[in-house]
């Protein structure tokens, strides 16, 4: 004998007095592979717990004093996946409402923006998943833009307010089809189906609200593509109200940092991408002109040796990492000059040469990167690399110097 499904005729039952009819230690089934060490599985005479089953989640809440972990459909039975044993005979289960409610202002949801996506722009959904966060509906068919699905959004909040009653037939797939029934329907004897008044009418195993009201709200959040369909992320009831105020307070954070009010956030940060691009140019520039002109001004103070070799060694303080490439690039267009350069604030190792001077940075910065350790590459004019500890900046340039003149 299988298991009376309660939530069936009565999915607004919250508890229920039921006989337990046996208890043991869980193992793993098909459809629950794997649970915590110590769970127990038990079987009763009627349930309210509902089976995750048919794109919605199972129910949670207490079977006598044990917490229920999961309940699976085994076909005729379900086995509710406990804590702890119970004893055979009678026991009282409790629903997690709070969840079980969600579960169905989602599921009832799903039903009515699945109807008007087919009937009003002849959209069918293929699949529907009920998540921890979201829910989606997969679409097929051409890509819905997003004035097809605000449109789908409003006729679906439209239903809600007008609190339309949701009701449970039953029938033979052939009945069912009289009354209709979209949907091709194998499986024999009565089945259940799902009607929103003057709406739709979809065979369905799950739980709904009694009335589209308790539905609450609808809001479409995004539309991907996955593989050939069209997934649709939506948010029904308190899930919708706590979007909207998320969404809320992301403006509100942005309109304090922007300094702007709640309205001009958009503008606001229009502008100041504008602003920071045109920003990033001119600083640009500025290094680039900055990095020339104090390359110049080094070789003027730094007399060259014997060989007729001019060496710039320093360490660079205060400015931005990619001055470091320029001034040494900048320097190195002088025939007969080299710079061995290190940034202070990262450690990073900037080394360049005329080709005039013939040495080969690519080697020398390889020598200091051994000795100090850290990464880096590059060619025989034009090396750079970075130190593992920042503190080394100092003796890099020192030893690359030492190196350079042996
Ligand atoms: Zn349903």
């Amino acid at each position: 004998m299988g298991t009376k499904r309660l939530y069936y005729d009565e999915p607004a039952l919250r508890q229920f007095d039921a006989q337990v009819l046996s208890c043991k230690p869980f193992t793993a089934t098909a459809s629950a592979p794997c649970h915590a060490q110590g769970a127990w599985a038990a079987t009763l005479d009627q349930t309210a717990f509902y089976p995750t089953s048919g794109g919605q989640p199972n129910d949670l809440g207490k079977l006598g004093d044990a917490d229920v972990l999961d309940v699976l459909d085994e076909g005729e039975e379900i086995v509710h996946v406990l804590d702890r044993p119970i004893p055979l005979g009678p026991v009282r289960g409790v629903i997690d409402w709070p969840r079980r409610f969600d579960h169905m202002q989602q599921h009832t949801g799903q039903h009515l923006l699945s109807a008007i996506l087919q009937a009003r722009f002849n959209l069918p959904t293929v699949s529907f998943h009920l998540g921890a966060a979201v829910s989606t509906i997969d679409l097929r068919g051409p890509e819905p833009d997003a004035n097809l699905l605000e449109q789908a959004e409003r006729a679906a909040n439209e239903i809600i307010f007008e609190n339309r009653l949701v009701a449970i037939r039953c029938g033979t797939a052939e009945e069912l089809a009289r009354l209709g029934v979209r949907k091709q329907v194998d499986r024999q004897g009565v089945l259940r189906a799902i009607q929103i008044q003057d709406v739709d009418l979809q065979p369905c195993g799950g739980t709904h609200v009694a009335a589209t009201g308790e539905i609450g709200m609808l809001l479409i959040r995004r539309c991907a593509k996955i593989r050939q369909d069209w997934r649709v992320e939506f948010l029904c009831g308190a899930r919708a109200e706590r979007a909207a105020r998320a969404d809320r307070a992301v403006v509100r954070s942005a309109a304090e940092s922007l300094k702007c009010a709640d309205d001009d956030v958009s503008e606001s940060v229009k502008r100041a991408a504008a602003e920071r691009e045109a920003l990033f140019k001119s600083l640009r520039s500025t290094t680039e002109r900055l990095a020339e002109a104090e390359a110049r001004l080094a070789l003027q103070e730094i007399a060259p040796a014997e060989n007729g070799t001019r060496i710039v060694a320093r360490v660079l303080e205060g400015v931005e990492p990619v001055y470091l490439a320029k001034f040494a690039t900048h320097i190195a267009q002088t025939a007969g000059t080299v710079a061995l350069l290190a940034r202070k604030e990262c450690g990073h190792l900037a080394f360049a040469q005329h080709p005039s001077v013939g040495k080969d940075m690519s080697a020398l910065l390889k020598n200091v990167l051994e000795k100090l350790g850290g990464k880096g590459g590059g060619t025989r004019d034009f090396a750079r690399g970075g130190l593992s500890r920042v503190e080394d900046a100092q003796a890099a340039v020192e030893l690359a110097t030492s190196l350079f003149k042996e």
